[in-house]
């Protein structure tokens, strides 16, 4: 078994695109199981990141099984600092540097080859593809899963986690369009329209452009308005993706047994919780709606959208 090649189900996109909802829905899936971002944070605050479950980490019974599973191939592992992100410098420009996002295929190319497979770099990225390895095998075997479903969303995971030979990678660009996208994040206070365009656009191109390391039988794109309007069609989509016999939805799939890790909406009750998200009618006036168009309309296009005509 342990020989076997592990499905690995990579969800990336930018921040409140739906990816935490996913996870309640992928999981509730008979043959998936996904605990949310793999991690919380470099070091868990469990007044911020207790489990879904509505326990602590340290104190949920399923992390301490899979914490047990992980030790058995990396003995340092503790629950409260996984090192399963990919964070390998406190100084913000050395980590762009060596594993962010850079502009262009070309240059991480050139980067990864010259850093990224030699040397002590190379040593700490492996240690770490190792950690999520074991967590997601873990997960899977404690679950009888046959899928472990990642929505830690930094699309620069799957160009890591590719080199792992038991790892089958999977990825799926989870996205909003740009209208919707600004919206979600202007109403939480994160910055101006201008600002919430530019990031939706950078976040989207590096998760687009992250389907280049995977085969392209193994990506696709999800459509938040599209899954809203269907949750059962897209899961189905994901099943017929991942190789696995699709599942209906139950109808209280939040109560079923989850522990997921991510942002603080986690819990809520029911399907309804699955829905489109239209205020940007109200919200963006018509200048706004000028100024998403030409910083990002060309991107929002590129990715699928019809919007602007
Ligand atoms: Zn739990």
């Amino acid at each position: 078994m342990a020989s076997a090649k592990l499905k690995y189900l990579q969800i990336t996109g930018v921040s409140h695109s739906g990816t935490t909802l996913l996870a309640f829905l992928l999981n509730a899936h008979d043959e998936i199981v996904s605990g949310g971002e793999m991690s919380p944070a470099a070091h868990v605050n469990p007044n911020f990141f207790s489990c879904s479950c509505r326990k602590e980490f340290t104190e949920c019974e399923f992390y301490c099984d899979v914490e047990a599973r992980v030790q058995q191939s990396v003995p340092e592992f503790r629950l409260d600092d996984w090192q399963t992100r990919f964070r390998v410098s406190g100084n913000r420009y050395l980590q762009k540097a060596l594993v962010g996002n850079l502009m262009g295929a070309r240059s991480e190319a050139v980067r990864d080859l010259l850093f990224n497979s030699v040397g002590p770099l190379k040593t700490e990225l492996d240690n770490r593809t190792l950690r999520v390895e074991s967590v997601a095998r873990a997960a899977v075997e404690l679950t009888g899963s046959s899928v472990y479903a990642d929505t830690t969303k930094n699309p620069r995971r799957v160009a890591y986690l590719k080199n792992r030979p038991g790892l089958d990678i999977y990825l799926i660009h989870v996205l909003k369009d740009v209208r919707q996208g600004v919206v979600s994040s202007t109403k939480r206070g994160r910055g101006t329209v201008a600002e919430g365009a530019a990031a939706w656009k950078r976040g989207n191109l590096a998760a687009h452009q992250a389907r280049r390391y995977v085969p392209d039988d193994h990506f696709m794109t999800i459509r938040y308005d599209e899954f809203a309007r269907n949750p059962q069609e897209t899961m189905d989509q994901i099943s017929r993706l991942v190789g696995v016999n699709p599942c209906p939805i139950p109808e209280n799939f939040f109560s079923a047994p989850h522990h997921i890790v991510g942002n603080n909406m986690r819990l809520s009750d029911g399907i309804g919780a699955v829905r489109s998200d239209d205020s940007w009618k109200s919200r963006l006036s018509d200048e706004d709606l000028i100024a998403v168009a030409k910083i990002a309309g060309k991107t929002n296009r590129l990715l699928g959208f019809d919007w602007p005509k």
